[in-house]
């Protein structure tokens, strides 16, 4: 067999591991070319909500298609990104009142930053330092690698980075010092921003922490007049049990990125909401204060018209209900398997379950990684582990025997490699 042109992201070709073929997609399974079942564990990435092809989404693609395939966006507009601009006001919670169109959550944070640094450099008191949390990851992109943790994904790249100042994550039990830090930081640095995953930190390894810090974040900014910017690109449609994670702290930030599950997890899009504050900021005659970020792909008309169809389902269908009752199913599941032996720190929010496989070598390289997933393969599961962290985020259509076959491929996995 002749080797494959593809260069695949995160993956180190020199291990010679199997790169399966996926031909087709439904609800949460997948088949392989050669016919193999998997089990979709982690939503292809965090993106899948409701299932793969979805036919309310598959249909207003198709539509959108032969309509309108694509148009600039700069200094024209179409009507898959107006409907789809009000339906994110009426949704989002007040006063994010604006929405700039990208295409994938790390350019959504990446305006988020412009925005932020705009508002400031435009009210005539320039500010830039970011203040980020420990563990976080925003994106791959240059500037959304730098408001990230450090480490093995960005080490080459680290002289191009940007520096930041940290608070550190809140830990059961150490939630004061976070909150005493960023208080230091905004009387001490007058930062530009605060950016934050609201309630759990994703590929920094599925780490929880409690809503009342989220909301006393927010005040602390809002008393410095600190803009807070709330990454949602993963706890966004419902992945910690809310619409928003920041719903469950009462929190409603200056700037709000979205992707992921804004399509449904079909078709690259994301937005960045703004409330009218950060948006007047930049609103003059004056052409030079203009937010200068585009693509060339920005709110292409047919990825606008599935995150349409992804908001009619959400309007339409019981999406809470589907999501309170896989939430239900999965604490059933994680308690289960919480006590085993070798497993730590069980946990979970909403859709999302999580624990620690205890070995000596933690972190992202550890070692019991790719012993996992070459096993977690096998069973015709695809779970993919974070260093020792396994996690469990299903799409919501999920039916209970796939769940529970998720579940017993770890609970195997666990005996199986003498963990
Ligand atoms: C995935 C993710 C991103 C980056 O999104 P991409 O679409 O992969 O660029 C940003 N922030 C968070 C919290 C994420 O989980």
């Amino acid at each position: 067999m002749t080797r494959s042109p593809v260069w695949h992201p995160f993956t180190q070709h020199g291990l010679g591991e199997p790169v399966p073929l996926v031909a087709r997609g439904e609800g949460a399974i997948l088949w392989t070319e050669d016919g193999q079942r998997i089990i979709d564990g982690i939503s292809s990435w965090w993106v899948t909500t409701h299932g793969h092809g979805h036919p309310l989404i598959v249909q207003a693609i198709a539509e959108q298609a032969g309509k309108l395939d694509q148009v600039i966006f700069a200094g024209w507009t179409h009507e898959p990104a107006e409907t789809l601009a009000r339906g994110l006001v009426d949704l989002m919670p007040d006063p994010l009142a604006h929405v700039f169109f990208s295409d994938s959550g790390s350019t959504s944070v990446e305006v988020a930053l412009k925005m932020a640094l705009g508002y400031w450099l435009h009210r005539g008191e320039p500010r830039h330092r970011i203040v980020v949390m420990e563990h976080s990851y925003h994106g791959d992109t240059i500037g959304a690698m730098s408001i990230g943790a450090r480490g093995v994904f960005n080490r080459a790249y680290a002289p191009l980075l940007f520096d930041v100042t940290e608070i550190p994550f809140p830990h059961e039990g150490a939630e004061q010092a976070t909150l005493d830090r960023l208080e230091a930081i905004c009387r001490e640095e007058a930062p530009a921003a605060l950016i934050v995953e609201p309630l759990i930190l994703g590929a920094g390894g599925m780490l929880i922490y409690s809503p009342q810090v989220l909301a006393e974040m927010r005040a602390i900014c809002a008393r410095h007049g600190v803009l807070f910017i709330a990454d949602e690109v993963m706890t966004g449609w419902g992945r910690t049990g809310t619409l928003l994670a920041c719903e469950q702290a009462d929190v409603v930030p200056d700037i709000l990125c979205l992707s992921k599950g804004l399509t449904g997890g079909t078709i690259p899009l994301a937005v960045t909401m703004a409330t009218p504050a950060i948006f007047d900021a930049h609103y003059s005659t004056d052409r030079s204060r203009a937010l200068y970020h585009s693509s060339s792909y920005t709110a292409n008309p047919i990825a606008c018209a599935a995150a349409n169809a992804n908001l009619a389902i959400w309007r339409e269908e019981p999406v809470l209900d589907r999501i309170a009752d896989l939430a239900a199913r999965q604490a059933h599941h994680l308690d289960a398997t919480a006590s085993l032996p070798g497993v730590a720190r069980a946990r979970r929010i909403g859709t999302i379950t999580a624990l620690d496989v205890e070995v000596r070598d933690t972190g992202y390289l550890s070692a019991v990684g790719p012993q996992m997933l070459a096993h977690f393969r096998k069973e015709g599961l695809l779970l993919r582990p974070l260093g020792n962290t396994v996690y469990v985020m299903p799409p919501y259509c999920i039916e209970e025997a796939d769940l529970a076959a998720l579940y017993a491929g770890i609970r195997k996995a666990l005996r199986d490699l003498a963990i």
